[in-house]
């Protein structure tokens, strides 16, 4: 059985600068009630890692980040790499909380390019219905409409003056079946799709895989991008995909018969995580020699 380590894999810079982030917040502020609004990034390892720095983490994903934001009753709150609405951050200081924020700069650039255009026209916003990072961006203003279907871009009426635009780990086979939608009933629009180049990189990698049986993506189940990853590989006619969260939960029937096994994994998963993939899928082959 031959191995294919993908790559890139492992943490995209947005991830390191809020563990970053995370870490100096704990260190300079010992014995203060920190807490994370949401799963700092989606992987329960990395949230893990920041407890025992002493950093708790609200999170619940039936709830808004507004309604995580009222469980936190003092000290320092940490917005997420995903980021979160005016509303979130104005709201928290409101309340005496002292806000550190740690949203990645390319989330920071798609909700600037939002801000900007929302003052003269719609924002279509091609996105997943309750990830945080879509919570934040339709949260800068009722004009923009996020839509994850080609039914809900159908359903959608009266905008003018339209820019389209979308969620940073939004897979880009689904990008491009929605921007085609968008552009069959606005050919006008101005299109900037905000896939940022850590996951662009990442599903090209994927989807350049030759002759592969089947795809390992090590991820979290929270995480959008490895379940984008995953989905992706499917499309790209390889027979088998599978998320695993770590080493334990590769079973033997996944890669039964299988000549040829390709690994790759989130933007949020440790590496350590994955390298303990990869070495259980070359003892499996060694064994099987
Ligand atoms: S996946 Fe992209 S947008 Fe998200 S944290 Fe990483 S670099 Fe930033």
């Amino acid at each position: 059985m031959e191995i294919i380590s993908v790559t890139p894999r492992g943490y995209c810079q947005g991830v390191v600068r809020a563990i970053r982030i995370a870490r100096r917040t704990a260190e300079e502020h010992p014995g203060q009630p920190i807490t994370m609004l949401g799963m700092i990034v989606h992987n329960r390892y990395v949230v893990e890692e920041c407890e025992r720095l002493g950093i708790r983490c609200v999170e619940d994903s039936r709830l808004t980040r507004r309604e995580l934001l009222s469980r936190i009753p003092e000290g320092i709150v940490i917005i997420t790499a995903h980021g979160a609405s005016d509303d979130v951050f104005a709201e928290a200081r409101a309340r005496g909380l002292t806000v550190v924020d740690a949203t990645c700069p390319d989330v920071e650039r798609t909700h600037e390019l939002v801000r900007e255009h929302v003052r003269t026209g719609d924002v279509i916003y091609l996105g997943k219905h309750r990830h945080p990072e879509a919570e934040g961006t339709v949260g800068i203003s009722p004009r923009v409409h996020l839509v994850s279907t080609v039914e809900e871009i159908q359903k959608l009426n009266g905008l003018s003056d339209i820019l389209i635009t979308s969620q940073t780990t939004l897979s880009i086979l689904d990008t491009e079946k929605l921007l085609k939608a968008c552009l069959e009933r606005w050919p006008d629009a101005v299109v900037s799709p905000e896939i940022c180049n850590a996951i662009r990189i990442r599903q090209e990698a994927v989807l350049k895989l030759k002759d592969t049986d089947v795809l390992i993506v090590v991820g979290d189940p929270h995480s959008n991008n490895s379940h984008q990853l995953a989905e992706i590989g499917l499309s790209a006619g390889i027979p088998h995909a599978y998320l695993i969260e770590n080493a334990d939960q590769l079973e033997e029937s996944m890669i039964r018969n299988a000549s040829r096994v390709a690994v790759t994994s989130g933007s949020s998963t440790p590496n350590e995580l994955t390298q303990a993939v990869i070495d259980r899928l070359h003892a499996c082959a060694h064994t099987a020699q």
